[in-house]
């Protein structure tokens, strides 16, 4: 989770698109037509027992807000809506304890994706949330059998949670390829979802993916979901229990869709002043100074 300052500069940025969508909408009902329709696909990780109300309250946020659909949508009729899909990553046995309760009570569908290697055990791989999950245990196989499928759809988050840009082709193929053959058999359906570990991902792994059979694979990105019906690579948006409720309701209305633009911009802009300074400092391309 970004420090507090990023966050209020991050929440600013958002009301203003969300002024925006809102001028935009209210002119195109002037002329007659339908408002722009909306989906977005928020990420959760964990929700502790301290947390469950805070997340229950969040969950009517998205009713108030947004009509829930499963992630494995293939189209979003009637244009116009506004949508949102909620997913949880990690298969944290919170989730089972705390989060499924609350959805279940509201008919939210949901998408868990597991990561098969390590159900039962404490989680060994670096977390980046708000809160360290490190003690929190992942869920049983026992308990992933057991899941309300009615609400529950099973993905993959591979087998061991690396960072599959930086691993090779082989591994590559073995993580994405292995994961959804070992849910498939332990749950005897198919699994057609994928979410990479900490949203990373380029050309090569989207295209193991593909091979690997998957339907639809998700980032990190907080784009809108769903524009195209076949949609292959979809944004998420992570969310947090923790979120102050203005936040958690712009995430919602997908107002924070302007962050990966930006971080796109701050990224060129970085290394075109990089390479300013170097070519300052009389060095080729690509040179260091030590
Ligand atoms: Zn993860």
């Amino acid at each position: 989770m970004p420090t507090t300052p990023k966050r209020i500069i991050f929440l600013t940025g958002s009301l203003l698109v969300e002024a925006g969508d809102l001028l935009w909408n209210n002119a195109r009902r002037l002329l007659g037509l339908r408002p722009h329709g909306s989906c977005v696909v928020l990420t959760y990780h964990s929700v502790t027992s301290e947390e469950r109300p805070l997340f229950a309250r969040q969950m009517d946020t998205l009713l108030r807000y947004a009509k829930p659909v499963r992630a494995d949508i293939e189209a979003l009729p009637p244009k116009g809506g506004r949508y949102a899909a909620v997913t949880f990553d990690d298969g944290m046995q919170n989730i089972v304890d705390n989060a499924l309760p609350e959805l279940e009570k509201r008919s939210i569908p949901t998408t868990l994706f597991i990561i098969t290697d390590v159900l039962g055990k404490l989680p060994d791989w670096e977390y980046f949330g708000p809160k360290d999950t490190g003690q929190e245990r992942v869920m049983s196989e026992e308990q992933l059998r057991k899941l309300p499928s009615a609400i529950v759809e099973i993905a993959s988050h591979t087998m061991t949670h690396p960072v599959l840009p930086q691993i090779d082709r082989e591994k590559l193929a073995q993580e994405v390829e292995g994961s959804r053959a070992k849910l498939a058999k332990m749950l005897g359906r198919e699994i057609k979802l994928l979410s990479f570990p900490y949203g990373a991902f380029n050309d090569d792994v989207v295209d193991a993916c593909r091979k690997a059979g998957y339907e639809r694979v998700f980032s990190a990105l907080p784009y809108f979901a769903f524009s195209e019906p076949q949609e292959f690579l979809t944004g998420r948006m992570g969310v947090y229990p923790t979120d102050w409720p203005i936040e958690f309701r712009l995430k919602v209305l997908g107002a924070y869709r302007w962050l990966p633009f930006m971080f796109d911009l701050k990224r060129k802009v970085l290394s075109r002043l990089r390479g300013q300074s170097a070519r300052e400092l009389g060095l080729k391309p690509g040179e260091k100074t030590a």
